[in-house]
């Protein structure tokens, strides 16, 4: 089951502001800090320079005077009284950490050791040092800066009243344009995440779709900004790459569809030999040809006699996988196969990543009729060359001997004749076997009344009855019709009662019924009870030329081709011949006709 699209947009769009807000917020408060800090330590360090003056005053004092004679600090007292800062305390701490003045202490003698204040041990290790805290000594709250010149330090050290506490306040003007910034910023931040975000969940949505194979909506507008663009971008290529996904699946069934109709057997395997593609035909044959255990069809390259097929695949992958670059468009081969009564013809591509095509065709009926065919040309130029030979020797005979007897001329002439008759039947016999078996759409159908064929083509032979004392007895219906062709009808009735006339003997009998019919076929019975035809040579009866007195068929003028016709026509109209000897005498032939082919 699909999954729904969960509606995500205004989610994503939160996630997306608030991860921007805290950027921000953390960007925006790193600032202030260090602003902030900045901007204290501006301060101190304005309120140090002044502290510093004074410090400066009070050393060059010392330096004038020596701090080793007995400094008379009253001029220090001086010194302070002309300092604006009138309350700033001055301190005078040897290096030892002895007081030796305080402006704002009169015994200093009962002062402790000021070696160990913050801004003394600052001033100690950085020349100067400061500390705001409460005085040990008056117990009131400064702002200490102390001064290191080696033998002594001097202490400047400011009551913290309101005034000291405001100037060191930082000036909080920068965050009010810190703020206004940060509101900006997120006004801004409100607006991109809109438009990014809509874009975002739009091709967010897309991919899903995508993924799952769901419609796509082409008129999707992500929007103008870069990432719209982008999107607008993937959706086309994703569109042109499923309508070639689509071509190419309709392509991929088309020859799917191909193969499973195909007359031929079709399969396709991986490099590995592992069948990927193939119709039911592929199966059929190869099973006839092996029995392929358990569908593993990797087993029909062991076949000896597939050997070839096989070298050939191997050989055509392996100089493949060589990056071997053929200069032949297609790398194919063929291979007729005989198994049983039956000849195959493999066919073998190897394509250019190395899979490969197997079609087999079953070429039995072609190759057959190929060796009948070749058989009738050999069968015709035999038949041919007998009476050919024999009238060039009666007129070769007639023309050498010019005062030949008349009546023995005239015999030869008569020879002649007979063989030019039989020549010309031979000839007639052959383009029928042959249009019945390459052009039989040139036989035209029609309602074929066969009493009334049969009945006229009694007239035809009235003569010939009479000389052989024969008689015909058939017993059709009136109304017997086939829709077929006449011509071959009438060759079918006309085949077999000739062959009676000129082999079953004089005095015979010929019967012809309709025995049968049914929904389909009208069943037919031919006999004679003449000599018959020899056992052994019954299965053979119907093929061409095939003679059971060969002597006797040559003297009546026989071509070898009159039982192969009644057959042919017989199968042109979907019925079936069978020949039998006569338990009393003679011969007997079945044969069905369809009643509309
Ligand atoms: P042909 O042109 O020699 O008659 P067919 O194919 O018609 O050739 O017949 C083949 C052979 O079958 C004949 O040569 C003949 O020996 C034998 N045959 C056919 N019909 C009869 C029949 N009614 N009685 C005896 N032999 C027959």
């Amino acid at each position: 089951m699909q999954k729904p699209i969960q509606k995500s947009g205004s989610k994503y769009k939160k996630r997306l502001f608030f991860f921007f807000f805290i950027i921000v917020l953390i960007f925006s408060m790193l600032i202030g800090g260090f602003q902030y800090n900045q901007e204290r330590l501006y301060r101190r360090e304005k309120l140090e320079y002044a502290l510093n003056i004074y410090t400066q005053q009070v050393h060059q004092l010392i330096q004038k005077k020596g701090l080793n004679e007995k400094l008379n600090f009253s001029e220090v007292d001086t010194l302070r009284a002309l300092m604006p800062d009138n309350d700033i305390r001055i301190s005078v701490i040897t290096n030892k950490g002895k007081v030796v003045y305080d402006s704002f202490v009169n015994d200093i003698e009962k002062l402790d050791n000021h070696l160990n204040r913050p801004e003394v041990q600052k001033s100690i290790h950085s020349k100067k040092g400061s500390n705001i805290r409460l005085s040990g000594s008056t117990g009131q709250s400064y702002y200490y800066y102390s001064k290191n010149y080696y033998d002594y330090f001097v202490r400047t050290a400011l009551p913290i009243n309101e005034s000291v506490m405001d100037f060191l306040k930082a000036n909080t003007l920068f965050f009010y344009f810190l703020f206004g910034l940060f509101g900006v910023t997120v006004v801004f931040l409100i607006y991109a995440t809109e438009h990014f975000g809509n874009s975002i969940a739009k091709l967010r949505k897309f991919a899903i779709n995508a993924a799952q194979n769901r419609d796509i909506d082409p008129n999707e507008d992500f929007g103008k900004t870069e990432l719209g663009e982008i999107s607008n971008q993937i959706v086309k290529i994703y569109q042109n790459l499923s309508k070639t996904t689509n071509a190419l699946s309709q392509e991929k069934e088309k020859l799917i569809m191909h193969l499973q109709i195909a007359q031929e057997g079709v399969a396709i395997f991986d490099k590995n030999k592992n069948l990927i593609l193939w119709n039911s035909h592929f199966i059929d044959y190869i099973n006839y040809l092996a029995h392929i255990s358990s569908h593993n069809y990797q087993e029909l390259f062991e076949l000896p006699e597939l050997v070839e097929i096989t070298e050939f695949i191997d050989k055509n992958s392996k100089e493949l996988d060589t990056n071997y670059i053929p200069n032949v468009d297609i790398i194919s081969t063929k291979k007729t196969i005989t198994i049983g009564h039956k000849v195959f013809l493999f066919q073998v591509v190897v394509f250019l990543d190395s899979k490969f095509e197997i079609s087999v065709n079953d070429i039995t009926k072609v190759e057959n009729e190929k060796t009948i065919k070749q058989e009738m040309t050999l069968n015709i130029a035999h038949e041919l060359k007998t009476p050919v030979t024999a009238i060039s020797g009666f007129l070769e005979t007639i023309k050498d001997n010019p005062g030949m007897d008349e009546n023995k001329k005239a015999q030869f002439i008569e020879r002649s004749c007979l063989q030019i008759n039989r020549l010309s039947n031979l000839i007639q016999d052959i383009s029928f076997i042959t249009k019945i078996e390459e052009a039989n759409e040139l036989f035209s159908i029609e309602d074929v009344n066969v009493n009334e064929l049969v009945k006229e083509m009694l007239t035809d032979f009235e003569l010939k009855l009479l000389e052989a004392k024969m008689e015909i007895a058939f017993n059709f219906p009136s109304d017997l019709t086939i829709k077929g062709n006449s011509e071959l009808l009438d060759s079918i009735f006309r085949n077999l009662i000739d062959n009676s006339i000129k082999y079953a003997g004089e005095g015979c009998k010929i019967e012809i019924k309709n025995y049968f019919e049914d929904t389909n076929y009208h069943y037919f019975s031919f006999t004679d009870n003449g000599v018959g035809i020899q056992e052994e040579h019954l299965p053979r009866i119907f093929e061409r030329f095939y003679r059971a007195d060969n002597g006797r068929s040559r003297k009546m003028g026989g071509t070898g081709l009159g039982l192969s016709i009644v057959k042919n026509a017989v199968a042109y109209h979907k019925g079936r011949i069978f020949v039998k000897k006569r338990k009393e005498q003679g011969i007997e032939f079945f044969f069905s006709l369809k009643k509309e082919i």
